[in-house]
């Protein structure tokens, strides 16, 4: 195949899926045309960078509702996640993630150990917290501790190790005993492929970073003789050492062109999903490759959409990611899985300002599930999906609690209260047992934490104690004319209009009501929308306080 067409060669799998609800059900249907043999092997891969993100993530969701659905197929499966941990340190990232997933600055690590090792592969670099054998070690770590947080499981690859135990070395091989056909190949997709290319880049012996001026190879003892000069790695240069050596195939790597096609051989992958980067980049070389320099058939491949975070991209040195702990903290992992069910060719945005709009069409997901919903397109995505999303499809309908009815509760510290009012709002039903209840009420927790990460109109806390107040005589007639209407039973946007009534009535600015009203409640100057508060708490509680009583 040439490259003379790159959109036929990016055209991936999932993109026919008419006859299919369910995106991962086309791409299974693919990759069993080319009846595979079992276990059915999907791959990811990623290069361990400073912090372990939401976007890593991607791949590995993507990949496991293709498993999860071969897996229902009557399929065996592996899901392989490679960490191209042989790659150079490039530069100094400016945030890591500490053991625990939390976001530290470089300040808080021993930067200049990490600068010394530039150049170096990220296994030869210490771990910067001093826990795993290696930088890439603890990288790998950290992805793996997500995926497992989202119910994954992926058996992860270090590609150092498969260079190490001598799996590459077939392949760096071939590669070398092809070298004028890789070169031929290579010229059509970079410039750098002149006649001293040799594509295997050794590790100097002297200095420890990756170098790639090779004088000769002896394919029959595996050994390349190498120069240790300067090499341009994307923008930045490695400094050479000089010094001459010797070096096995073991101890160095392919370049990633080369290296990726050497994973599908030796992982014998059928699968794997990608992002836009490298179907415009390494993918239609992987191919060319693959198919003219290591004679094995590519897996089958599949293109998916970035998502935006906040509407930006997401960038770590920017500071614009958010960590699956984070997210977690604020989000049912069903929740996330969903987010990453949604078709991968659409691009999306993760709002976190507007998490309660993706949890409110979850929780439709859901409905549509068991009930079904007045749309038939997502009633019938939900009955192919929700299965692969949930952990275990529940007998009964799991009881949620809306997202921003569950922030309300968060602002109410009593877990009794807190219940006492999902109660009356007819949210949990009288013969629910504790286990249910609990289980609901979990989401309050959830919003909660978005409250405060979010410091929106949920972030106040009901006082439980009448607060200091020192109000005026029109303002206190007001407030007892505004206990009669909440003791009338109105709902909450009677309320809030009346406020308005109210106020003009007494001869005082709305503004200073709604101020008395968050000072009796909130114990603040501002607050939330007050009347739909109000309808939502307990009337008697309401009156009461609105009457300086409790
Ligand atoms: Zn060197």
């Amino acid at each position: 195949m040439s490259a003379d067409d790159p959109a036929a060669e990016t055209a991936t799998a999932g993109e026919n899926d008419d006859h299919h609800d369910f995106w991962a059900e086309a791409v299974a249907d693919e990759i069993l045309a080319r009846n595979p043999d079992d276990p059915i092997v999907i791959k990811g891969g990623v290069s361990p960078s400073g912090v372990a993100h939401l976007g890593n993530v991607n791949e590995i969701m993507r990949g496991s509702f293709v498993a999860e659905v071969l897996r229902s197929r009557g399929h065996e499966v592996r899901q392989v996640f490679t960490s191209d941990d042989r790659d150079p340190l490039r530069k100094l990232p400016r945030k890591l993630a500490d053991p625990d997933g939390q976001i530290v600055g470089l300040g808080d690590v021993d930067a200049g150990a990490l600068g010394r090792n530039l150049g170096k592969p990220y296994t030869d670099i210490p771990d910067p917290f001093g826990e795993r054998d290696s930088y890439a070690a603890h990288f790998a770590a950290l992805l793996e501790a997500d995926a497992d947080r989202l119910g994954v499981n992926i058996e992860m690859y270090s590609n150092t190790a498969l260079y190490a135990d001598g799996t590459f070395d077939p392949v760096v091989k071939r590669v070398l005993e092809r070298a004028d056909t890789a070169r031929e190949v290579l010229s059509e997709y970079q410039a750098k492929a002149d006649d001293e290319y040799v594509p295997f880049n050794p590790i100097c012996a002297e200095c420890g970073k990756l170098t790639e001026t090779i004088r000769s190879i002896d394919l029959d003892a595996e050994t390349v003789d190498y120069v240790c000069t300067d090499m341009e790695v994307g923008d930045e240069t490695i400094d050479g050492c000089g010094h001459e050596g010797t070096a096995t195939f073991r101890e160095g790597k392919l370049p990633w062109r080369f290296e990726w096609p050497g994973q599908w051989q030796v992982l014998d992958v059928d699968f794997e999903p990608f992002g836009k980067d490298h179907a415009e980049g390494s993918w239609p070389s992987g191919i060319d490759i693959a198919e003219n320099v290591l004679d094995i058939e590519p897996p089958v491949p599949m293109v998916y959409e970035w998502f935006t975070l906040n509407g930006e991209v997401l960038s770590s040195s920017a500071g614009n990611i958010v960590t699956v702990p984070e997210l977690l903290e604020l989000l049912e992992p069903e929740v996330i899985r969903y987010f990453f069910a949604l078709h991968p060719k659409k691009a999306r945005d993760l709002d976190l300002s507007r998490l309660d709009q993706l949890v409110d069409d979850f929780d439709r997901f859901e409905d549509a599930y068991y009930e079904g919903v007045d749309d038939e397109s997502v009633t019938a995505f939900a009955e192919a999906a929700y299965p692969h999303v949930v952990d275990e499809v529940a007998d009964e309908q799991p009881i949620r609690l809306p997202y921003t009815f569950a922030a309300v509760l968060g602002m109410v510290d009593d877990p009794a209260l807190r219940e006492k009012l999902a109660r009356d709002e007819g949210h949990i039903p009288d013969d629910a047992d504790d286990a249910t209840v609990d289980a609901a009420l979990a989401r309050v927790e959830r919003a909660r934490s978005w409250a405060e990460r979010m410091d929106n109109a949920y972030n106040y806390r009901l006082q439980a104690e009448l607060p200091d107040t020192d109000f005026d005589d029109a303002t206190t007639d007001a407030l007892d004319a505004l206990a009669e209407v909440v003791a009338a039973d109105h709902d909450g946007e009677t309320i809030q209009s009346e406020i308005y009534d109210i106020a003009r009535d007494h001869d005082i600015k709305p503004g200073d009501l709604f101020a008395a009203g968050y000072r009796l409640f909130f114990d603040e100057t501002q607050g939330p929308r007050l009347g739909e508060f109000l309808g939502d708490l307990e009337q008697e509680f309401v009156v009461d306080r609105l009457r300086r009583e409790r």
